[in-house]
């Protein structure tokens, strides 16, 4: 990083301004930790930013915003820089990275916690963890807490503690203004109902509150694998079995080439499987009971659904997803495995080539579908499943067609499609957008972004333009 008195314009622009009383980084292109700092999770998205102010604290974030606005600069926040898209990260404009504020106060008594917007999911199940606490929050450890809460957060324990916006009490703002609001229940709601869903459309949260559960330390988890000749049986027991299931238990189908982790044996390793990872958010021996006929079912190849710490758990699908490939996603939302549905799941996993492409097939309803459809902004509380389909690879060799194949996949279940979740979006276009929302709510978050953004300063994130028509 240059020092605060090396002030050397970039092209036109002096950030001398923005150096007085900055606490964190600003880093240009030709300083160290320049080029770490720009790159995201998602390996295909190469850009780079006129400068990166890394913020220290809210006062960093309202200096930031006001220096944004003062010099006409495109804005792209990022809090753990996994949107798929890499809406994050921008050519030739600011970065507002949060990633340095790392707060997280945990009050057990109360069973709330505060966190700032740079922690990442493994770093607030940890400090949770501590007191046998959790917020539901998502299956992969380093994926940050913000941009992911601001979606709506689907996880492992939302069947019976709903999404992160369910737990969210308040947050802290600055808006495009530069200005500090917060939003809660009681202040600014109708705010606090379209951050719920909405992202970060309407400014950049500082700081987030959430309520918190019980859950563990130990829990029953973990996946459960088949040969992939298996899968149109397996689906469709494991299609009848969840609807007996109690709200407790939350699964996800997975289809992929089997990886070389130490706990899966060498004989498995890059053949096609298909498995139901379980967790199950109760007593260990209840969830053993529940679990029992899945366990049974078929031949499965390997078991690893036991008792284990939560915290391990929520690791579980780091290896997979590792920052830095290459990688394409498209999803949607179902509401039924029908037969054909079903068929279509299969053929397409039949055809998975990288050893990186996966299918992740997300169990929904329980306490995510109770919460009514207008009372936050998230957009298909009432679907059956989430389809998540990720192609991916090393680079760009054999990109186009792990990104082919997951077009086919996807454009064969489009009959199907009822809904998509918003934070599995690439960039789609407006109308997948509002597709996201619904038209009504898509509506009423037009008329917030008005208020609060009407020139659209945050607009490198699924962008709900402040005009009128679409
Ligand atoms: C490996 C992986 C696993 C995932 N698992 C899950 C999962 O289990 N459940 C789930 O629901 N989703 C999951 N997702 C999707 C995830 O919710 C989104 O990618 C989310 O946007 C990531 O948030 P982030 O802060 O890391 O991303 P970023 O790229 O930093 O930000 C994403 C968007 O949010 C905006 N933003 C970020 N922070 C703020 C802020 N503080 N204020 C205002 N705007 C902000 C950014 O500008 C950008 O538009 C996963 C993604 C990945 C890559």
């Amino acid at each position: 990083m240059a020092g605060a008195t090396e002030f050397s314009p970039m092209g036109a622009l002096d950030i001398a301004g923005l150096w007085d009383g900055f606490r964190g980084e600003l880093l240009r292109p030709q300083d160290p930790g320049y080029e770490d700092a720009r790159k995201v999770w998602n390996g295909s998205i190469d850009r780079f930013p006129a400068l990166i102010a890394r913020c220290a604290g809210v006062a960093d974030v309202i200096a930031a915003v006001k220096f944004a606005r003062d010099n006409g600069l495109l804005v792209a926040v990022r809090g753990g820089g996994h949107s798929f898209p890499g809406l994050s990260v921008c050519d030739g404009g600011l970065v507002i990275d949060l990633s340095l504020m790392k707060g997280i106060r945990v009050d057990p008594e109360g069973r709330t916690v505060r966190a700032q917007a740079g922690v990442l999911l493994g770093e607030l199940d940890r400090e949770t963890q501590a007191f046998g606490l959790a917020v539901p929050s998502g299956i992969v450890t380093h994926t940050g807490l913000s941009g992911l809460t601001l979606g709506g957060g689907i996880n492992w324990l939302m069947r019976k503690y709903g999404l992160t916006i369910d737990q969210l009490l308040s947050v802290d703002l600055i808006t495009a203004e530069g200005e500090l609001v917060k939003a809660s229940e009681m202040e600014n709601p109708e705010l606090f109902w379209g951050i719920r869903g909405g992202g970060g459309n309407f400014g950049i949260v500082t700081e987030f509150e959430f309520r918190l559960n019980p859950v563990g330390p130990i829990v029953l988890a973990g996946p459960i694998f088949w040969p992939i000749e298996e899968a149109p049986k397996v689906l469709r027991f494991y299609r009848e079995w969840i609807v007996k299931a109690p709200e407790e238990l939350m699964t996800i189908v997975t289809s992929r080439k089997a990886p070389p982790l130490p706990f899966v044996p060498r004989e498995l390793h890059g053949k096609l499987i298909v498995g139901v990872a379980c967790c199950y958010a109760g007593a260990v021996e209840e969830g053993e009971k529940v679990v029992k006929p899945l366990k049974e079912f078929g031949s499965p190849v390997l078991d690893v659904c036991v008792p284990k710490p939560f915290l391990a758990h929520q690791a579980m699908f780091d290896p997979s997803f590792p920052h830095g490939r290459w990688y394409y996603i498209r999803a949607c939302d179902v509401a039924q495995l029908t037969d054909e549905v079903i068929d279509i799941t299969v053929g397409h996993a039949l055809r998975i080539n990288s050893p990186y492409s996966a299918l992740t097939l997300w169990q929904r309803g329980g306490a995510v579908a109770r919460v009514g459809e207008d009372e936050t902004a998230f957009g298909g509380r009432s679907a059956g499943h989430t389809f998540n389909i990720t192609g991916a690879t090393e680079g760009s060799e054999g990109f186009e067609e792990e990104r082919q194949w997951v077009r086919n996949f996807w454009s064969a279940l489009e009959p199907h499609h009822t809904s998509v979740y918003v934070n599995f979006l690439m960039e789609e276009g407006e109308e997948r957008i509002r597709q996201a929302y619904g038209a009504r709510k898509y509506d009423r978050l037009k008329a917030l972004k008005r208020r609060y953004d009407p020139d659209n300063l945050f607009r490198l994130n699924q962008n709900i333009r402040p005009d009128v028509t679409v």
